[in-house]
């Protein structure tokens, strides 16, 4: 028997009051939908990161959502990664997803990890599946990680990742489908079965999702870019135009077998809502076709 796709939600870690009301807006109603779990990513340092372990805790405590934490390596030691997974553990959460991350203010630049620290995130899946019962996600890259010298040696790390000890896989936003599915096939034909979750990103802002793209080194489609640009004045056809391609995006992988679709809501929820809401009307369409 084949089991549901997943529905999931990540949020940042707000900086502001009037950032953490939307943000508590949106997770109520997320609460409503029912998600398989939510994810607070974390920052590249500084006060952030309290901030990521605090909204991931208030979840924990004052939700009925499930929240994964996104933990790094940059900047901290192996003591100090062990202290935030204790803490996590102490305030029930049991589900982190584990990066190496990247060097603070420039993502390019060369990375060096912390001296008492770790240099790969299958090091720091080891030391969280070392301190006790949690679930462990890690990153995938469809179109391969940046720093990847060719697409055999990051097929083959991302595979060690999964090894060492993860449960499942949430991958970089992406544009083209087929990035996903050739990914997915190569990691299959390595023997390794973990679920590769696709992130969703709904392109509604042209400016914002090239800056997205740029930075994660995701290559937005040209075509889309020539459409959002055509309408990047009018808020209501960005919107549109975005929701439709996502949607689309998410029917297409789940209907490729995708075990799940992690939506990024960027702590509101209009956009990650509607393609959710389409996605399941679609299906439920789908499983119940007319016989005439
Ligand atoms: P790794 O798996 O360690 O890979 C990094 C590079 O090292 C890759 O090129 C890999 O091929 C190579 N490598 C791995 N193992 C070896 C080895 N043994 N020998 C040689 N080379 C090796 N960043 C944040 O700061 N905060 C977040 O909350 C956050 N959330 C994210 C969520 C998702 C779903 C994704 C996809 C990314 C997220 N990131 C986040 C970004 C992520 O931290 C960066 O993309 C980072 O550059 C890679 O992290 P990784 O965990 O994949 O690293």
């Amino acid at each position: 028997m084949t089991s549901a796709p997943t529905f999931s939600f990540e949020f940042f870690p707000p900086k502001t009051p009037a950032g953490e009301r939307v943000l508590w807006e949106t997770i109520r109603r997320v609460e409503a939908l029912g998600p398989d779990f939510v994810s607070v990513t974390y920052g590249a340092g500084g006060s952030s990161r309290g901030r990521t372990v605090d909204v991931t805790r208030r979840i924990a405590d004052e939700t009925t959502l499930r929240p994964v934490a996104h933990l790094t390596a940059v900047g901290h030691s192996v003591a100090e990664l062990r202290a935030i997974i204790g803490s996590y553990a102490d305030a029930g959460i049991r589900d982190v997803l584990a990066l190496r991350g990247d060097p603070p203010g420039d993502p390019g630049g060369t990375w060096r990890p912390h001296p008492q620290g770790l240099t790969y995130a299958y090091e720091l899946v080891e030391l969280v599946r070392s301190l006790g019962d949690f679930t462990i996600g890690v990153a995938a890259f469809p179109e391969g990680h940046p720093r990847s010298r060719d697409r055999d040696s990051d097929i083959r790390h991302f595979v060690a990742k999964c090894r060492a000890g993860a449960d499942y896989a949430i991958t970089q936003m992406f544009f083209h489908v087929e990035d996903y599915l050739r990914l997915r096939d190569r990691v299959a034909a390595t023997g390794c079965d973990t679920p590769i979750i696709p992130e969703i990103m709904p392109a509604t802002d042209v400016r914002q999702i090239r800056r997205f793209a740029e930075l994660s080194g995701a290559a937005f489609p040209e075509d889309l870019a020539h459409r959002l640009e055509a309408v990047r004045d009018d808020p209501a056809a960005s919107y549109r135009i975005g929701v439709d391609h996502a949607t689309a995006m998410a029917e297409r992988l789940l209907a490729e077998g995708a075990p799940g679709l992690h939506y990024i809501t960027l702590n509101r929820s209009a956009a990650a809502f509607e393609i959710h809401r389409n996605v399941q009307t679609i299906r439920s369409i789908d499983a119940f076709p007319s016989h005439r």
